[in-house]
């Protein structure tokens, strides 16, 4: 996602990979809401690659076992409820998602990654950074001097080792987590739902992925487990206690790993960023890390786009950092809570039950872990002397409209600029946006929705006389009334760069 960020820019840039080709292995199984509309906003014809190839899943069937006793909370998270076009997550298989994105920076920029290149060292001196990579296969070392390095490079970042970031850590108790895709006979429920199932002692994961085979996810404390048995014959005690008449076929992956949380304390350093895995990580529970890392990648390759090739100021990249990181707090606080129900094993199941039943939490779950509530609100200035308006404010996530023109917003809003939108009649003012575009033609559309009801509804806008200004990522960068243009100019001149200066 950042490669290709940046080559919508036009930025020059180097991808490495340590591997010798892209890895096959498939963690991530989910493509949530929010990431279905980013691929759209870069471009629709991405988003449908993604539907036709994913399973649409409409959320998570909670099962739980007391005294032997089956409880099902059906749809316990529901992301039919999701007020966007893709109310549902995707089940769409990591490994094919990066070859989805690989293929189509390719196909549209005709760039690669340089595989089998590994990063052993960075430091830093005033003009920028200094990487030490070494060739994989011939063992040649190479040293790049380059502006910046985005550290993509996971949970054991080596970037993150050499600048000796520190991280909040904690731990999860005891969870030794399994995965198998594998065939399952006669599974008895939905499969456009994904199981989560619990017991006392064990949490197990149900999931359909396209084609013939399933995702098993397992955890459990080994009490019910045969040290001599298969992972299919001690998974097949717990399937049974929440399923009947299932078996297991053909298995074509088995992992095992240990789930812990750890955030970076610090996402840049100088000119080094931490993205990704390299920052935070967490449980599965939620299916939410990959989606995380590609939005941060997302945040920060529009402004490192913008700001690289002269069309915004350098402060707008410390936004990355003061965004992202309390977006991966809020991860967290989502992930860890799941995984304290399903896994907190020993734990009282009928307590955690009632968990699953709270229709507050569960709703706030279902807004994070799709992403579509996430917000910057709190984390950026709002300008507290303009007029105060109801509706998404500046930092919230622009939601899309099906315009009366039969457009929708997002096929306006959906390229490399931050688009003023007018909501208004006011020929005056309509004019001086269209000037401000032209003065920051580079980096500034201007789009004039006259008066568009489906717009005012959706943006609750009880007046006719609003500018929105939204950012490249399909965020809200600014909002005012007409009247107010001269804070919009304020703002515009603080963060991006006049076509001539001066
Ligand atoms: C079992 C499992 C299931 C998961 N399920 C989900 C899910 O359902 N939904 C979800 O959203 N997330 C899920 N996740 C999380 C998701 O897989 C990760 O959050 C995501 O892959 C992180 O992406 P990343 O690009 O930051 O790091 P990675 O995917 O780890 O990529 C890092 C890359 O950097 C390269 N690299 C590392 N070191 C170097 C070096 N020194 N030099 C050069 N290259 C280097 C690696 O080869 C690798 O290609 C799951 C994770 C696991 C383990």
């Amino acid at each position: 996602m950042l490669s290709l960020q940046l080559s919508r820019y036009g930025v020059p840039f180097r991808t490495i990979d340590r591997l010798a080709a892209p890895s096959l292995a498939s963690r991530a199984i989910t493509v949530h809401s929010r990431m279905l509309e980013i691929f759209e906003l870069m471009d629709q014809k991405l988003a449908q690659n993604f539907l036709q190839r994913g399973i649409k899943n409409k959320g998570y069937d909670l099962h739980y076992v007391n005294e032997g006793k089956r409880n099902v909370v059906k749809m316990g998270i529901d992301f039919t409820t999701t007020d966007c076009r893709y109310p549902y997550l995707l089940v769409h298989r990591q490994d094919e998602t990066e070859q989805a994105l690989r293929e189509y920076w390719h196909q549209h920029f005709n760039r690669n990654a340089e595989w089998g290149m590994q990063l052993i060292s960075v430091e830093q001196d005033t003009r920028g950074v200094i990487s030490v990579v070494r060739n994989t296969e011939t063992g040649a070392e190479e040293i790049i001097r380059s502006k910046y390095v985005i550290a993509c490079d996971g949970i054991n970042s080596q970037v993150r080792r050499c600048l000796e970031v520190e991280q909040d850590e904690s731990n999860y108790q005891g969870t030794v987590l399994q995965n198998l895709d594998i065939r399952l006979n006669n599974f008895p429920d939905s499969n456009e739902h994904i199981h989560y199932c619990a017991g006392t002692d064990h949490f197990m994961m149900v999931a359909k992925l396209p084609g013939d085979f399933y995702r098993l996810l397992v955890s459990d404390r080994g009490e019910s487990t045969d040290p001599d048995a298969t992972p299919e014959e001690n998974i097949q005690k717990l399937m049974d206690q929440h399923f009947d008449g299932v078996s297991m076929g053909e298995r074509i992956w088995h992992s095992q790993w240990e789930s812990w949380v750890r955030l970076a304390k610090a996402y840049r350093n100088q000119q080094i960023f931490l993205v990704g895995d390299s920052a935070h990580v967490h449980s599965t529970t939620g299916g939410q890390g990959m989606n995380c890392c590609i939005q941060d990648a997302w945040n920060l390759g529009w402004k490192l786009g913008l700001v690289e090739s002269g069309r915004a100021r350098a402060a707008l990249l410390d936004t990355y950092e003061a965004e992202r990181r309390p977006i991966a707090e809020q991860v967290i606080w989502a992930a860890s809570s799941l995984h304290e129900i399903f896994m907190g094993h020993g734990k009282d199941i009928s307590e955690r039950g009632g968990q699953m039943e709270d229709a507050k939490f569960l709703k706030k779950v279902v807004g994070c872990c799709s992403g579509i509530s996430y917000t910057y609100k709190d984390y950026i200035e709002q300008y507290p002397d303009l007029t105060p308006l109801p509706g998404p404010t500046i930092g919230d996530r622009a939601p899309d409209v099906d315009l009366e023109t039969g457009h929708s917003l997002f096929s306006i809003i959906g390229n490399t600029k931050y688009t003023l939108l007018l909501s208004g009649t006011d020929l005056e003012i309509a004019g001086k946006g269209e000037d401000l575009a032209k003065s920051y033609a580079e980096s500034l559309q201007c789009y004039k929705l006259g008066v568009s009801a489906a717009f005012q509804a959706t943006y609750e806008i009880d007046q006719t006389a609003i500018m929105y200004l939204i950012r490249p990522d399909g965020y809200i960068g600014f909002r005012c009334l007409f009247s107010e243009i001269a804070a919009l100019e304020e703002f515009l001149s603080s963060t991006l760069v006049q076509n001539i200066e001066g």
